[in-house]
């Protein structure tokens, strides 16, 4: 077995974080999960709670922090456009104030750190696929700015601690994710089109759903942020992290309605303000330097949604 690392997942209750602390569980790491249970809940990691190596912790990390680990993952910030925009202002502390508070941790304990940063950096790309040189192109004043400009300063803070005290940072750029502890109620795309399917409701399509997302099933995702995180000191990223295979929204609603056999029909909305256009991630990168690409397909990671949100919201 592998040698045992105490190690912090920040927002460890929620889907991304209750997976990556499950992982890391099983490995045998004695693993400190800290939530504020804003979009995360306990039913994701009650099922963690009887393992000793285990530790589950209410604290918000806008409040500093005294804890002795030497691995911090920091993934504590609502990812879903509806929940990130419900408080804009406790959003942007999450990811500044939150930032600074693990740096300061890290830089006390020595701990390496690894920030779950987000392709919404790129805003709406005007570069297509998107490659981690590439600046992006963020509103600064919309109401998306709050999450995208709050994660761009997250970013800015880890690379100056870097700098400014030698820590050991990783910096992973997210692309959007999906799977199974998704909320019923997350907002995502993903999530929405496969709770609305399975109720027989229309499906939701905002704008006229030819905007792309490239969509990563959640084991894959996990696979990359652990290799990244145990990768050589000199790789910082920021890395992309995602499932370069590009979808129309559209296309997303239709493999959902095949794979559920529903009789759901897509129903146009209002486009979101600043919603990006298109988003596909360049992984050239993690191929070349952490060995990683993913290898869930949609249809198969989807089947995997389905099945998990038939067990916990049934079928009409
Ligand atoms: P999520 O909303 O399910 O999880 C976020 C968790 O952080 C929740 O458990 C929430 O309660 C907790 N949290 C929020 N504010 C907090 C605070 N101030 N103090 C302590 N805990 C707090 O979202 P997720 O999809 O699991 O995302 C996890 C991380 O990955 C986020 O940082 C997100 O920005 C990033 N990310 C996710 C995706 C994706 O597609 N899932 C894409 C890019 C980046
Ligand atoms: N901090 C923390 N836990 C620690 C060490 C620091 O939460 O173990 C917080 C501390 O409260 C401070 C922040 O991290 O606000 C930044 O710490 P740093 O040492 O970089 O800055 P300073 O304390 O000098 O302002
Ligand atoms: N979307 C949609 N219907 C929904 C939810 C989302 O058409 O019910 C669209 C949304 O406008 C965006 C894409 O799907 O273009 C992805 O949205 P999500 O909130 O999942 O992630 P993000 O915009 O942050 O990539």
């Amino acid at each position: 077995m592998r040698h045992i690392v105490r190690i912090l997942v920040t927002g460890g209750a929620g889907f991304l974080g209750s997976h990556l602390s499950e992982r890391l569980v099983a490995e045998g790491h004695d693993v400190i999960c800290l939530d504020n249970f804003y979009t995360g809940s306990k039913s994701n990691i009650n099922h963690l709670l009887p393992y000793s190596n285990f530790e589950l912790l209410r604290h918000d990390v806008t409040f500093p922090l005294y804890v002795e680990v030497d691995q911090i993952y920091n993934l504590a910030c609502p990812a879903s456009p509806i929940h990130y925009q419900r408080n804009p202002v406790q959003t942007t502390k999450t990811s500044v104030h939150g930032a600074i508070n693990m740096l300061g941790l890290a830089k006390r304990t020595g701990a390496r750190i690894l920030q779950a940063s987000t392709s919404e950096v790129y805003g709406d790309p005007d570069v297509h696929p998107q490659e981690e040189s590439y600046w992006g192109r963020v509103n600064p004043v919309g109401i998306r700015s709050c999450y995208d400009e709050g994660k761009r300063c997250a970013e800015t803070l880890f690379f100056d601690y870097w700098r400014q005290n030698q820590i050991e940072i990783k910096v992973a750029r997210i692309f959007n994710t999906y799977g199974p502890r998704m909320h019923p109620d997350d907002g995502r795309v993903v999530s929405n089109f496969i709770v609305q399917a399975l109720k027989g409701d229309d499906i939701t399509i905002y704008g006229d759903g030819k905007q792309t997302r490239s969509f990563c099933y959640v084991d894959d995702l996990i696979d990359g942020i652990v290799k990244f995180m145990n990768s050589s000191g000199e790789i910082t990223g920021p890395m992309n992290l995602g499932n370069p295979a590009e979808f129309s929204i559209v296309e997303l609603a239709e493999q959902v309605i095949n794979l559920t056999n529903s009789k759901s029909k897509l129903v146009m909305y209002p486009l979101p303000s600043d919603d990006p256009r298109q988003r596909k991630p360049d992984i050239s990168l993690a191929s070349n330097t952490i060995n990683w690409t993913p290898t869930v397909d949609l249809k198969a990671g989807l089947s995997a949604t389905i099945k998990y949100f038939e067990s916990v919201i049934g079928r009409d």
